[in-house]
């Protein structure tokens, strides 16, 4: 891809804006430590975890200081190290601030759009997020900091057709021209049954996950729609167009979303009464559209090639040549922490770091990790990277726990309806969601997974099962199987390939977390999963 000449530029645009965020009465002290020298990355993610913890305790100005302070340092070693996990943490981070008074939110949402510009290397699209930006306050001191920005950005100043587009949007929903997208095309996923959303429903915001393989697009709703998928004919020397229309839903944003790729850009258009988008294809493509609930989401998966139909007996020798293991959770957010202290995130990451190598040297398998260190990973994003790597197994790693602490024991779930509540709750703590919401999701999923898929799943879950009791109990007598146990969970959400989460045991229980605690006993668990591979590889 054509490189920009500008990230310089617009680093250095980004840097001058940042000036009149600085103010003392701004940030204060907390700028200040923002600013000092950045001495390792590590260093400066664990310290923006730190001030993240603390906002959560913080309330009103205090809170939205410490929370641009951690947006700040993760966004210099974003532009230190370019690891995208920085920069999409920063952005998160930066809109939880963007509606504190000003002139707070004022800095936090122009630093967003400037971020969210060079993320994508494209000014026209720095410009169009500062322009939208603009749209968010009355204030008049923020007003005339925009103008100022905008004038330094103009050279990428869009056409006024489409900034007047940008107006009409953010001004009045019913003035949207309409797009010049064609007439709908045969529809190819049924719609699916809904309750009856109430009130105004509107897109949130569009995630994109792209590579030359696969593509998957998440579209955030305030609340759930009803929606349709078909395809649109081939117009002139353009690839083949895939629509999704949401019912009833209004947008407010940019009208182009560039994602590169297998799908080159996402345009978003006011189609009777709900709002259509439209997925430009480079090539005829495999798609697969489902909902997630509890935030209610679109979730648009597109591949190159339909995923490879299994044989229906899951015996005999697979083709396994490439792994994704997931550690669960990172960054700010823990997982579950034990009574000593222990925390579920970098327990799961030194069982991936064990396990990872031993499966690449002693299996020949090639593995990528969803993690590499202590950073957040959106859930989405987890199964969107082991289906651009083309994963042929795919094992998110987690500790359990429960209220009471007396839970002990290990159990892998596969995702598939479930009424069982022990599972239900499971499910609804690792998704950060309730219960229903989990049970919705499985029953939801378990018709749009492929049966082969499933069937392997849940070989490989039983598999490692197996795996587990040979390698703890000859050391750890009283490990107790739990046997597999099925549940919606988000992170295996749209994996096409067979995929398991592994509960490895109890966080909360004080002797699980001991054991948890020593390199013996993660040892163990790294071996299991890696004979748990070996075995699933070797047909057994
Ligand atoms: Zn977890």
């Amino acid at each position: 891809m054509k490189r920009w000449l500008l990230p310089v530029t617009l680093l250095l645009l980004a840097g001058g804006c940042r000036q009149p965020a600085g103010t003392p009465e701004d940030a204060a002290g907390v700028e200040d430590a923002a600013e000092s020298p950045l001495p390792s990355r590590e260093e400066a993610v664990a310290e923006a975890a730190r001030l993240a913890v603390e906002a959560a305790r913080a309330s009103g100005v205090e809170r939205s200081r410490l929370l641009l302070a951690a947006a700040r340092l993760r966004e210099r070693t974003w532009r230190l190290e370019r690891r995208e996990s920085d920069a999409l943490e920063a952005l998160e981070l930066l809109e939880q601030v963007a509606d504190s008074p000003e002139p707070l939110g004022c800095g936090a949402r122009l630093d967003r759009a400037l971020l969210e510009g060079e993320l994508r290397r494209s000014p026209p699209a720095t410009y169009r997020a500062v322009y939208v930006a603009r749209r968010r306050t009355e204030d008049a001191a923020c007003r005339r900091r925009v103008d100022a920005l905008l004038a330094t950005l103009a050279a990428f100043r869009p056409l006024p057709t489409v900034l007047a587009e940008l107006d009409r949007q953010a001004g009045d929903d019913s003035g949207i021209a309409s797009t010049t997208l064609g007439s709908a095309g045969p529809v190819v996923v049924p719609t699916l049954p809904i309750n009856n959303p109430t009130g105004p429903t509107r897109i949130t915001g569009i995630e994109r996950y792209g590579s030359e393989d696969g593509a998957r697009i998440v579209v955030n709703l305030t609340q759930p729609a009803l929606f349709e998928v078909g395809i649109l004919g081939r117009q002139g020397d353009r690839g083949p167009r895939l629509y999704v229309d949401v019912a009833k839903a209004s947008y407010k944003g940019p009208l182009e979303l560039p994602v590169g790729g297998l799908v080159e850009r996402v345009r978003l258009g006011k189609q009777t009464g709900g709002t259509r988008l439209v997925l430009d294809l480079r090539r005829e493509a495999w798609r697969k559209v489902f909902y997630l609930p509890e935030p209610f989401r679109l979730v648009i998966d597109v591949a190159k090639e339909a995923p490879a139909l299994p044989v229906a007996a899951p015996t005999g020798p697979r083709g396994v040549r490439r792994v994704v293991l997931d550690p669960g959770h990172g960054g700010h957010d823990p997982g579950a922490v034990g009574p000593a202290g222990l925390r579920e995130k970098d327990v799961t990451l030194d069982i991936a770091h064990r396990a990872a190598p031993l499966i690449a040297r002693e299996l020949g398998v090639v593995t990528l990790l969803t993690r590499d260190s202590d950073v957040f990973v959106p859930l989405d994003e987890r199964a969107a990277r082991a289906n651009a790597f083309q994963a042929d197994l795919f094992l998110s790693i987690h500790c359990n726990a429960n209220e009471d602490g007396t839970g002990r024991g290990v159990m892998t779930f596969v995702l598939d309806e479930s009424r069982d509540p022990h599972a239900l709750s499971i499910a609804a703590r690792e998704n950060a969601s309730s219960p229903a919401a989990a049970a919705e999701l499985a029953s939801v999923l378990s018709r749009v997974v492929d049966q082969g898929v499933r069937a392997r799943s849940n070989h490989f879950a039983e598999l490692l099962q197996r795996s587990t009791m040979a390698s703890l109990s000859p050391r750890y007598p009283d490990a107790t199987d739990h046997g597999v146990k099925r549940a919606g969970f988000y992170v295996l959400a749209g994996a096409r390939m067979p995929a398991a989460l592994f509960e490895s045991s109890f966080i909360s229980h004080p002797t699980e977390e001991s054991r948890l605690d020593t390199a013996d006993y993660r040892q163990k668990l790294a071996d299991a999963i890696v004979n748990a591979v070996r075995a699933y590889r070797d047909g057994r």
